[in-house]
Parts: structure tokens; C-alpha cells; sequence
């Protein structure tokens, strides 16, 4: 995926996804290191991530737009307009934007679905959770891949942000859309600027050789990109990874 500056939209498939059992407790309502679950839920974990791993299909469409101008809360590039809240001092000085979407398709959603109509209700949650934690394992891959290339190419990515976060109103997503189309990896939004299937992110990064990354010593922490030359901090991530792990 060699893309932090592609001004053409590009489609990415056969995407590594790594699972984190914390982050799935996290979307059951789990408290980390507080709430501990029972044999029976890490059982239904297990049968919920076996299952998931037949319906995933990771996707990501990405683009990276040159920026024309901007302000404390705002940004200009490829024809729109971004109110982002501070986003001049989150970001500094930054040449360009990146606007990706992700996806791991609506097949894990159908499932759930129907688990719900045959009342497994305990499973029906825990692969719906499973969902919701492979689309952000995969936002998470593509911003730290975006960060390692940005760094062999002399210049810096920024951690992401998205609609609906952070004071950015969601329907931005309708101008995010327009940076980056969604329907190249079947993503669709709808009136309320929700998109479709539900298990998908979308997102903006910075990128500029002056951008801010004071983050990274965060961001670098439960990076994916173990060998990175680049790297602020050590990893610590509890994310297991292909052959360390979950897949
Ligand atoms: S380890 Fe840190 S610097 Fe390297 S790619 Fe990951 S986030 Fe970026």
C-alpha cells in the first residue's frame, strides 16, 4: 500500500486484521484491568472471533489531496471546506490531507442479524463487537502504514481523526465522501450521513514535513509496524498479530 501522497483514489484489499480480545470486551461494556470475564464469555469470544474470521473482507480506498488554504478550525483542499476544531494547533503546518475509508464489509452484519432472529443473543452481541473491532484494528493498520511510508518519504502523517469526533460535525462526512468516494469499496452514506455497512471508519490525516506527531509517543505504543526505524516509543500493545497470534 504505497500511498501516503496518491492523488487517485486507490483501492486496497487483502488487509492484515488483527483482533484484540481487550477491545472487543471494551465494546461489551468491559472495563480494562477492572472487569475480568468469565470462561463462559471468553468462550462465546472465541466462537464469535472463529466466525468473524469467514465474514471479514477488509477493504480500504484511500486519497491524498493537496491543501490550499485553511485557518485555526478549518481546512481547504481538493475543493472543500473542513471546519475542524483546532485543528491548525493539533496539526501544525501541514502540505497535504489524507482521506481514506475503511471497511470490513456487511457480511459479519447479516450474521449478526440472523443470530439475533434465532436468539443467540449472547453471540449475536459478541461478533457484532468483533465487527466493530476488526473496522478499527484495520483504521488503525492503514494510519500506521501511512505514517511509516510518509516517514521513508521524508515527510510525516499524522495520527487520524473522523466526523463525528472531537467536535467535528458528522455531516462533514458528506464533504469527507466527496475527498475520497466510499462506493469503490461498496461504502455508502446515507441521509443522516451514516454509512453502510456500519462496520466502516472513515477518516483525515495530515501530512507535511512539518506536521505535528507529538502523539506518536502514544501512537507508536500499539503501532503495527514493530521494526519501524521510526519509532518514539517501545510497543505495547496487547493487539496480537498475523503469526503472533489472533489470525
Ligand atoms: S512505530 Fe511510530 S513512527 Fe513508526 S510507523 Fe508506527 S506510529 Fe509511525
Amino acid at each position: 500500500m504505497k500511498a501516503q501522497l496518491s492523488t487517485a483514489p486507490r483501492v486496497f484489499t487483502a488487509l492484515p486484521l488483527a483482533i484484540d480480545p481487550a477491545e472487543v470486551l471494551r465494546f461489551q461494556g468491559y472495563k480494562k484491568d477492572v472487569d475480568v470475564p468469565s470462561g463462559e464469555v471468553l468462550a462465546i469470544f472465541e466462537e464469535a472471533l472463529a466466525l468473524g474470521r469467514r465474514l471479514l473482507t477488509p477493504r480500504v480506498v484511500y486519497r491524498a489531496v493537496a491543501v490550499t488554504g485553511g485557518a485555526a478550525d478549518r481546512i481547504d483542499a481538493g475543493g472543500e471546506r473542513l471546519h475542524i476544531p483546532q485543528i491548525a494547533r493539533l496539526w501544525g503546518s501541514i502540505d497535504a490531507v489524507g482521506a481514506g475509508i475503511c471497511t470490513v464489509g456487511e457480511a459479519i452484519e447479516g450474521q449478526v442479524r440472523e443470530l439475533f432472529d434465532a436468539r443467540e443473543f449472547p453471540l449475536a452481541v459478541m461478533l457484532d463487537s468483533v465487527g466493530s473491532a476488526a473496522a478499527e484494528s484495520l483504521a488503525e493498520y492503514a494510519n500506521d502504514l501511512l505514517c511509516q511510508q510518509g516517514l521513508r518519504a521524508g515527510t510525516r502523517v499524522t495520527n487520524r481523526i473522523s466526523p463525528g469526533y472531537a467536535g467535528w460535525d458528522t455531516a462533514e462526512q458528506v464533504a469527507l465522501f466527496r475527498l475520497c468516494p466510499g462506493d469503490a469499496i461498496g461504502v455508502r452514506l446515507n441521509e443522516a450521513c451514516f454509512m453502510t455497512p456500519g462496520k466502516s471508519i472513515s477518516w483525515l490525516v495530515g501530512i507535511g514535513p512539518e506536521a505535528r506527531v507529538d502523539h506518536y509517543f502514544t501512537q507508536c505504543r500499539r503501532c503495527w509496524m514493530r521494526d519501524c526505524a521510526y519509532r518514539r516509543a517501545p510497543a505495547e500493545t496487547t493487539v496480537r498479530h498475523p503469526g503472533g497470534g489472533v489470525w
